[in-house]
Formats: C-alpha cells, sequence, structure tokens
C-alpha cells in the first residue's frame, strides 16, 4: 500500500495483521459497543465486531531521505509476553526487500515510541549478537522516551526489550536523541503526543502543500476517535493520553490531511457530535 503526499510518498509494509482478540489493549472495546460504530465495518472491523489491527513499518521517502518509522516485533526476541511475539521467524526484511527498500538502503529509522511492537526490526540477531538491521540508517528516538525506558525498565519484559532491541543501537552509537518537536526535514516534523508513553512523538508531513500524519499509537484503533477516554491498557498516563487524543484529532478533522495509524490502515478524520470518526482512504 502506497500513498503520495507532495514530493513524499508513504509506504506500509506489514509484519502482522489480526482479527479480533484485541481486549487485552482496549478493554472497552467489547463487540456490542463496536457494533455501535458502523463505519468501522469493513475496513476497521468484521461486521461480527472483531476489530483489525496490524503491526508494520512505514517507509517514508522525501527527496533526500528514506525513513522507516516503527519496526514492529523483530525476529528472534525472547522474553516477550505475548507468545506471537515471541522468538518470532517472520519474513519481513524479504517484504521490505521486495517492496523496493533493502535494509542497507535505508537511511534512517525513526521510532515513535519505544515499546516492544515499534523497535524489533532495530535489530536482528546476527551470530549470537544484536546488530543494527539497517547498517546504514541513523537510528532517531525521543530523547524523553529513551531517558525514561533507560531509567525505567525494571519489568523483565521491559528490560529484555530494552537489551535486544535499543541499548544495541545506543552502544554501536547510531543513535541520535531527538525532541519531541524536531524538524527532521523541509517536509518532516515531529509531533509532541505524550500519554500512551511518556516521550511518544507523532509525524507531522507536509510537501506541496498536502499533508499527512503518522499517529504512532496515540490511537491503537480507529474506535477511539468515537470514544477518546477508551485509553488503552499500555497506556502510561490514560488521562494525557486521551487529552492528546482530542488534541490531535482535532487539529487533523475535517481536512483533507491524511492519517496514518501504527496500528491501522490509512483515513481522514471527521468530526462527529462531541468526538471523532473515521473515513479508509482506498
Ligand atoms: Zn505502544
Amino acid at each position: 500500500m502506497q500513498w503520495k503526499v507532495g514530493k513524499v510518498s508513504l509506504t506500509k509494509v506489514v509484519e502482522l495483521e489480526t482479527v479480533g482478540s484485541t481486549r487485552f489493549i482496549l478493554p472497552l472495546a467489547d463487540r456490542q459497543e463496536i457494533l455501535k460504530l458502523p463505519w468501522l465495518v469493513p475496513h476497521f472491523a468484521t461486521d461480527e465486531g472483531r476489530l483489525k489491527m496490524s503491526i508494520h513499518s512505514l517507509v517514508v521517502e522525501t527527496p533526500n531521505r528514506r525513513i522507516v518509522v516503527d519496526t514492529g516485533l523483530g525476529n528472534d526476541k525472547q522474553g516477550r509476553g505475548i507468545p506471537a511475539w515471541n522468538n518470532r521467524n517472520g519474513p519481513f526484511l524479504e517484504t521490505l526487500t521486495a517492496a523496493g527498500f533493502p535494509p542497507d538502503s535505508i537511511n534512517t529509522v525513526l521510532c515513535t515510541h519505544l515499546h516492544v511492537d515499534h523497535v524489533g526490526w532495530n535489530t536482528r540477531l546476527d551470530g549470537g549478537k544484536w546488530v543494527a538491521t539497517f547498517p546504514n540508517a541513523r537510528y532517531l528516538f525521543g530523547k524523553a522516551e529513551y531517558e525514561y525506558w533507560r531509567d525505567h525498565s525494571d519489568q523483565p519484559a521491559q528490560a529484555a526489550v530494552f537489551e535486544d532491541s535499543i541499548k544495541p543501537i545506543v552502544d554501536a552509537s547510531m543513535c541520535d536523541l531527538i525532541a519531541s518537536d524536531a524538524r527532521l526535514t523541509d517536509e518532516i516534523t515531529m509531533l509532541s503526543a505524550p500519554g500512551h508513553s511518556p516521550g511518544h512523538m507523532c509525524v507531522h508531513i507536509v510537501s506541496d502543500g498536502e499533508e499527512a500524519v503518522l499517529t504512532g499509537d496515540v490511537a491503537h484503533h480507529p474506535c477511539q476517535m468515537a470514544h477518546l477516554d477508551w485509553s488503552s491498557a499500555v497506556d502510561s498516563d490514560p488521562v494525557q493520553s486521551a487529552a492528546t487524543r482530542r488534541q490531535l484529532f482535532s487539529r487533523f478533522a475535517d481536512r483533507p490531511t491524511l492519517v496514518i495509524g501504527g496500528h491501522f490502515d490509512a483515513g481522514h478524520l471527521r468530526r462527529d457530535g462531541d468526538a471523532f470518526r473515521y473515513v479508509a482512504v482506498a
């Protein structure tokens, strides 16, 4: 799947797609409630009210940068809490290469935040060691986000993610820590969007009068556009996360802005009463 935003092109590369079994992340999104939002069907939910989600990367090509935004789960990672995320052996790098983006052609890796399903392919296992998957890239992590997880990865699952997917990049001096509102290129500016994690950032793209926003995990699913208070079970600050959703969606609603989530497909935001709904883009 590919979209154009002025001179910038966006390509989605999928690692994993799921239907249903999402209550662990969105406990309030039960089927009865989802069926009250018919605009979710068929793109974002089944007609039984099961949510469709994915874990994917977005390749952002500007005139002089080739950027991978978020890097999924990765292969061979141990100690993950969810069985399907543990010790994977998936074809993500082959998929990425077949889409025209061999890993050595990537010059920038950008993580919206440092959760397990956004940093996995930062590294790959090579001879028993974790090495950078993208050997020619600078890796950009939010400074606030990085410092939080450096100091607070106390749980075994968090410690595993930090040790195998973040620390090796920092130790190899391949990482730049950026401000949450940093300007990366003429076209790309980060937007500070805390709540899901302490230093979470969105990616704002403007080129030739066209606009897109990559929302990361500000919302895990478009149902949270109708229910801004449906914070996810892993939001570090659920109240802040709801406030960030309202602020971000208000800014981009009823505009031609292309919106793409960290776990859902492209669409446009529309105001709907006191909240929002989402219209899929083909
Ligand atoms: Zn997350």
